[in-house]
């Protein structure tokens, strides 16, 4: 399949575009994931090693789920878009933004950010030039345009990424998984106390959108209509407001709880937004100080061992994909997680199976249920990839971690 093509959608976040054959039902029996399709989403670092490894992989959730206002995964016939191309309703790669929303956990954050958003734009940007190569090239016949938002996928590549992190971590003894994971510890005024912490996904408050009255009105309201997948499997939660009256006028913070947990009984796994993650006040009318306050920050109490609290946001993240639930523009509740498959109960001899409901949850049912296979971390980037269990843990995630650490080897030895 060719690369995934990056453009923005009507409200300014970008999405990913390829071409994927129509109306193919994907299901975990006929269409296994691919270890390598895995690995290649889990060490993606970029935003054109997203598109890549996104160009492997089948839509993230069924394309029969209709969300409210066309939010989510869409398609468009390959034909009409090389005949109308102002149908589709995108725009141009906007780069500046593009670093933001592309943003990876932290073991892995580039540096040069903007420059890889800018390699992502001359690379992959959506355009006529691109559907023409695509609409030309034979593997298209029986195709359509899958279009999914760029955060979605970001989003997946996070929660996938930490989680398989963490169970290499906790699986290996080690004695500070959560700082090795690279979750901070720092007081908090709301909470009261001590809270691990992560930059984890973009928050699109701070995205300076297209100025029309929708993506006014999306910003002003619950701006977690962006990224459609983090809204899906988190709820809402208040926080107890502040002491003082001023805070309590200005701030209704809302945490996004992971998994059953609630806030109140101290074990919630949660996003808070950055600056009330971190305890520094922002004004929201005065725009941002630092690339920092666009992040949603994953935290947690730091109210147990190490151990103890990287088991509680693994297992978190893991019951919040089990029970993905999207509810469709016609009312119905979409199941997206995983389920137990009832008809293995009559096999003889019966046997307990697991249903996924979707490509997201099947990524993360693979990593945790992945049998004799094992997770390395990458030395140099701090990517996990998962591995046979045939010969010794890989040091690192690919040819260019290997490289750089050579390079580094030697220029420390000169
Ligand atoms: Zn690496």
């Amino acid at each position: 399949m060719s690369l995934a093509a990056i453009a923005t959608n009507e409200i300014g976040m970008h999405v990913l575009v390829r071409a994927w054959p129509k109306g193919e039902e994907w299901s975990a029996g006929n269409a296994p994931l691919t270890m390598n399709a895995i690995n290649s989403l889990l060490a993606a670092k970029k935003p054109r090693e997203l598109a890549a490894a996104v160009s492997a992989f089948p839509p993230l959730l069924p394309m029969g789920v209709n969300l409210e206002g066309g939010r989510g995964p869409r398609c468009a016939s390959i034909s009409d878009a090389l005949s109308e191309p102002g149908s589709l309703r995108l725009g141009p790669v906007n780069p500046e933004l593009l670093q933001y929303e592309s943003h990876f956990d932290v073991g892995a954050t580039p540096k040069n950010g903007l420059s890889a958003a800018r390699n992502a734009q001359k690379a992959c940007s959506f355009g006529s030039e691109w559907l023409r190569s695509i609409s030309d090239s034979r593997e298209v016949n029986g195709c359509e345009l899958v279009i999914e938002p760029f955060a979605d996928w970001a989003f997946v590549r996070n929660v996938a990424g930490l989680v398989s992190k963490l169970l290499a971590l906790i699986s290996s003894g080690s004695d500070s998984p959560m700082i090795s994971a690279g979750f901070t510890k720092r007081d908090n005024e709301t909470f009261g106390g001590e809270v691990w912490m992560i930059p984890f996904a973009y928050n699109p408050f701070f995205a300076p959108l297209k100025a029309n009255l929708s993506s006014l009105a999306a910003k002003l309201g619950d701006y977690s209509d962006y990224q459609v997948l983090m809204s899906a499997i988190t709820r809402g939660e208040r926080v107890a407001a502040r002491s003082s009256w001023i805070a309590q006028i200005a701030e209704k913070v809302i945490a996004r709880c992971f998994g059953p947990e609630c806030l109140d009984g101290g074990k919630a796994v949660f996003l808070l937004t950055a600056p009330v993650a971190s305890g520094d006040y922002i004004s929201l009318l005065g725009g941002w100080r630092t690339a920092d306050e666009r992040r949603y920050m994953l935290c947690t109490m730091a109210n147990e061992g190490e151990e103890a609290v990287a088991k509680r946001v693994a297992s978190a993240l893991v019951d919040a994909v089990a029970g993905c639930r999207l509810q469709s523009e016609d009312g119905a509740i979409a199941n997206l997680g995983w389920s137990e498959c009832a008809e293995t109960r009559f096999d003889i001899p019966p046997t307990l199976s697991m249903q996924r409901h979707s490509v997201f949850a099947d990524i993360v049912y693979q990593i945790v249920y992945r049998g004799s296979n094992r997770i390395a971390i990458c030395a140099n980037c701090g990517c996990a990839v998962i591995q046979s269990n045939m010969g010794p843990l890989k040091e690192w995630c690919g040819p260019a971690c290997r490289m750089s650490m050579i390079r580094r080897a030697e220029k420390a030895s000169r």
